[in-house]
């Protein structure tokens, strides 16, 4: 070796050698393969080919050392398994002229050929009328022994229906494509993007896609559902609830109809589910299936991106999801070796019939764009007969308008307050807190009829309203995904099932934050406090990027509010910094992230330091705005602004401080200067928010790490106990 670096090479040209075909094929499949989720996309066309109503995958370490499907189709028999692996080799065509009419998903039977040469696969089938399951190994294309010293023929074992395709060490004898590859949340994330998307296009199958060792699936669809139905489960109430839906086809009338061309069979159809107004993101989210396969084609998106122009904002982007079926044989779908690019015949005319329709049906049905958010008054104080949320919501067709309690109309403010009198700054003054939501006993009761999903919970648990999954928001940035990671390494098992299961008892202590929850027959004293606090954390990072807001009216300057809190700051302004100093650096350091604030985390500020709207965690929770000058003055040291994910990271943490229902000061309710009446209003709302808000999100959101067990949750006693304590009595 250390010859040859040093010796120039030798002159004239070198000898053509042939490469071994094993390192031929292995080439090969690293272009057709590329990265574990594109194996996972043969796998799965695969599995749907053979007719499957469920089809289950299990990845571990970003599919690099696990990927496994298990579906229940029309397995394989045992005859074929000898040459499955072997290019070439497919039940989908056997001559060429079927080649151009396939319609089924593979069709150059080289899938599970190029998987085996750069990996280790082993196949477990059974066909119905099969006795028995097939075991069989291959390498580079062929049957080998599972272990050293058997045979490779493939082995009888136990299994149902269907295949259990298992691809281990993806690429390990291909260091380049390996190291090509990024981490293995990435591949993670491109694996689930696949998985979610061919849910989409196949909604009569159930998909399950988990990582290895783990209970909770990543993804998890019902056989049987709807397109409508898989799209918000999978991508959100927010996108299910503004979706649209045109179908388009050859047939069609339209202006001039350029496209049929009578000679051959030129029809097509095309189904789409896209977003209205009312919904935008950064990136477009784009489903695109032609002939059931997904695939990719940049021309498409970007004309079917181009009639939202002049409807959504510039810059931001719709959802949509395109199924389109042609005569086969006017696809090409070899432009590019994975077959992911696809251009077909027509292919202009066609597209521009498809947008033509959607852009009139996106045109007529989102006259005015809709916005969703709370809104807090922070201009007053509201009368203490206001009761009822000051809840700004326009025209969401499902939710019922709130028939019961007067809403207190913005103009019956008093005007004289000016919003830096609205901050609480000493125990007496309580006007903040009358201001936030407060609901009555009529409305707990209507709260608890309003429960939707029943079963799934004891009755006892009641319902603030009806309740709207908060779904995980699409992110691709590695920072949050790696933090979203963390929370679910340290979930305790047991104690998720007892705060998913548990039956809430009541308040115990309100300035301390404990409460009594029971879980079977066990009765537990909770630090709610705690609990909330990890909640809120892991609720800003399940919406990172997608935030509802609480609008502020009008909106306070921070600068007051940071001042507010600077004050109040014992030992502020001793050390190098004066009090207006250390003001004037956090309110530069909030001025020049508000580009960012307001991108991942729906906080608005002005141009000239308004603070226009604070996140939404919890709808039905109010975060108690008494603290939101101390959640300001924090954001400037503790939030460490240098490095993405601790900035995420101490962000969101702060954010969930903030959040958590802790009365700012031990409660002085013999205090004579404030409004009693107010003051057992304000209080009442705030337990209410615990119970009926708080406790259901814990159950359903929580994902709670071991270190809550060491002093939050202890258990205090157990009912079979007590009730012997009582008999003896
Ligand atoms: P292709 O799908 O292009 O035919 P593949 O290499 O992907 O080529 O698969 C080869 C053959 O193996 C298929 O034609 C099919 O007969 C069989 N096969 C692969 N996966 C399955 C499965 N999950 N269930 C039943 N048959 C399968
Ligand atoms: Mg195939």
């Amino acid at each position: 070796m250390a010859d040859r670096d040093s010796s120039p090479p030798p002159p004239g040209p070198q000898p053509i050698r042939r490469l071994q075909e094993s390192v031929i094929n292995r080439i090969a499949a690293g272009e057709i393969i590329h990265r574990p989720s594109f194996a996972l996309k043969e796998l799965i066309e695969n599995s749907l080919d053979a007719g499957s109503t469920s089809i289950k995958i299990t990845v571990k370490d970003g599919g690099m050392k696990l990927l496994q499907i298990q579906d229940n189709g029309c397995g394989i028999r045992k005859s074929d398994l000898p040459i499955l692996a072997e290019r070439f080799t497919t039940s989908k065509i056997s001559t060429f002229s079927d080649l151009s009419k396939l319609t089924t998903y593979g069709f150059r039977g080289e899938a599970l050929a190029s998987i085996s040469y750069v990996s280790n696969l082993t196949v477990v089938t059974k066909t119905k009328s099969d006795n028995c399951a097939w075991k069989a190994c291959y390498s580079d294309g062929r049957l080998v022994p599972a272990r050293d010293g058997s045979t490779a023929d493939p082995k009888a074992c136990a299994g149902n229906d269907g295949t259990t395709i298992t691809v281990e060490n993806l690429f390990y004898n291909t260091p380049t494509r390996l190291s090509a590859l990024r981490g293995s949340s990435e591949e993670y994330a491109r694996i689930l993007d696949v998985v979610q998307k061919y849910a989409i296009h196949n909604p009569n199958v159930s998909f399950v896609c988990k990582k290895a060792g783990y209970a909770t699936p990543d993804v998890s669809t019902p056989a049987g559902s709807d397109t409508k139905q898989a799209i918000r489960l999978i991508y959100g109430q927010t996108i299910g609830k503004d979706l649209l839906h045109a179908k388009v086809s050859s047939e069609d009338e339209s202006g001039e109809d350029t496209v049929m061309d009578d000679e051959e069979d030129g029809s097509w159809s095309a189904e789409a589910y896209f977003t209205s107004a009312n919904y935008q993101s950064k990136k477009m989210v784009f489903l695109l299936f032609i002939n059931h396969r997904l695939v990719e084609s940049l021309r498409i998106k970007k004309a079917l991106e181009a009639i939202y122009v002049g409807v959504l904002p510039k810059g931001m982007s719709p959802f949509m999801y395109l199924s389109l079926e042609l005569d086969p044989e006017r696809v090409d779908v070899n432009v590019h070796p994975t077959k992911r690019e696809v251009r077909f015949l027509d292919e202009e005319a066609i597209i521009q019939k498809i947008s033509d329709k959607l852009q009139n049906v996106l045109v007529s049905r989102s006259q005015s764009r809709v916005f969703e958010y709370q809104t807090l008054l922070t201009g007053g104080i509201a009368s203490s007969q206001a009761k009822g949320k000051q809840k700004e919501r326009e025209v969401d067709s499902e939710e019922q308008p709130e028939e019961s309690g007067p809403s207190t109309p913005s103009t019956s403010i008093p005007k004289k307050a000016l919003p830096q009198h609205k901050v609480r700054t000493s125990t007496k003054d309580r006007t903040l807190d009358s201001m936030f939501p407060k609901v009555n006993s009529s409305q707990i009761v209507k709260g608890a009829d309003a429960t939707e999903d029943e079963g799934e919970r004891p009755e006892t648990v009641r319902r603030p309203s009806r309740s709207t999954e908060i779904k995980e928001s699409e992110c691709f940035l590695t920072s949050v995904r790696t933090l979203r990671e963390a929370v679910h390494k340290v979930k305790h098992h047991q104690l998720t099932d007892i705060l998913q299961n548990h039956i809430f008892v009541g308040i115990v202590d309100r300035p301390r934050c404990l409460s009594l929850i029971q879980h079977a027959k066990d009765l537990y004293l909770v630090n709610h406090g705690a609990l909330s606090e990890e909640l809120f954390y892991q609720l800003g990072l399940r919406q990172f990027g997608n935030f509802n807001r609480i609008r502020l009216e009008p909106p306070p300057p921070i600068r007051t509010l940071v001042t507010l809190a600077v004050d109040a700051e014992e030992g502020a302004g001793r050390g190098k910094l004066t009090k207006p100093q250390i003001v004037d650096k956090i309110v530069d350091i909030l001025i020049s992230r508000r580009e960012m604030l307001k991108e991942y985390f729906a906080m608005t500020i002005s141009a000239d330091g308004l603070l226009q709207s604070i996140p939404l965690l919890l709808k039905d929770y109010t975060p108690n705005l008494d603290k939101l000058p101390m959640f300001l003055m924090r954001l400037g040291p503790q939030v460490d602004w240098t490095s993405e994910m601790e900035c995420f990271e101490t962000f969101l943490r702060e954010l969930a401080f903030f959040y958590v229902p802790e009365p700012l000061l031990p409660d002085e309710s013999d205090d004579e200067t404030t409004d009693a009446a107010i003051a057992n209003a304000d209080e009442e709302a705030a337990r209410w928010q615990i119970q009926h808000a708080i406790f259901p999100a814990i159950a359903k959101y929580l994902v709670p790490p071991k270190s809550l067990l060491d002093r939050d949750v202890v258990q205090v006693a157990s009912l079979p106990d007590l009730y012997r304590v009582f008999e003896r009595c």
